[in-house]
């Protein structure tokens, strides 16, 4: 994930980094996604524009999780473009820690690694599916529904419950 400065020419130096399963577990320990059976890759190029760095390039590929209703695996396609300018050490007029695509540069190295691990959590969702329309697990037998319909009745309370507030209104509305 790092790259040292003074190998990158006039010409730019590509970027082709793969982002491994053990990288995003120790990345991102919270996370309970791991990149998917088609990989995931940061795939650009770095180049000089003055003293400072740019990087431009894609995150791509997939992320494997767990789907929130049904707990199969859910598949994730990433595509996300990144620009990030990393600025020389002595340049604190340019220092802003409140804009993410500006980071100081340290030690003659650039680590794409924190850009590649904010990309990631970004792009995960909270509630993630394996699919838009997954009928999740049936909450009589367990069953993935999305598999078998097990005919289990899974609601019958609605239909109990709105009786019975239709009887309790029926007086107030006389
Ligand atoms: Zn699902
Ligand atoms: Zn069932």
């Amino acid at each position: 994930m790092r790259f040292k400065i003074n190998e990158i020419g006039p010409e730019g130096l590509p970027v082709n980094v793969s982002v491994t399963a053990d990288w995003v577990a120790a990345a991102c320990p919270d996370l309970e996604a791991r990149p998917g059976p088609s990989g995931l890759g940061l795939r650009g190029r770095l180049e000089k524009t003055g003293d400072d760095y740019l990087l431009r390039a894609n995150l791509r590929g997939e992320m494997e999780t767990t789907c929130a209703r049904c707990l199969e695996p859910a598949r994730l396609a990433l595509d996300l473009p990144l620009a990030v300018t990393f600025v020389s050490e002595d340049a604190d007029d340019a220092e802003d820690d409140e804009d993410p695509d500006l980071v100081k540069l340290e030690g003659g190295e650039i680590d794409v690694g924190d850009q590649i691990r904010d990309e990631i959590l970004l792009a995960i969702p909270i509630n993630p599916l394996c699919q838009e329309a997954c009928l999740g697990l049936c909450l009589v037998c367990g069953g993935n529904r999305n598999l078998v319909a097990c005919g289990c009745k899974t609601e019958p309370a609605p239909t109990g419950r709105l009786a019975a507030l239709a009887k309790i209104k029926l007086p107030t509305q006389q």
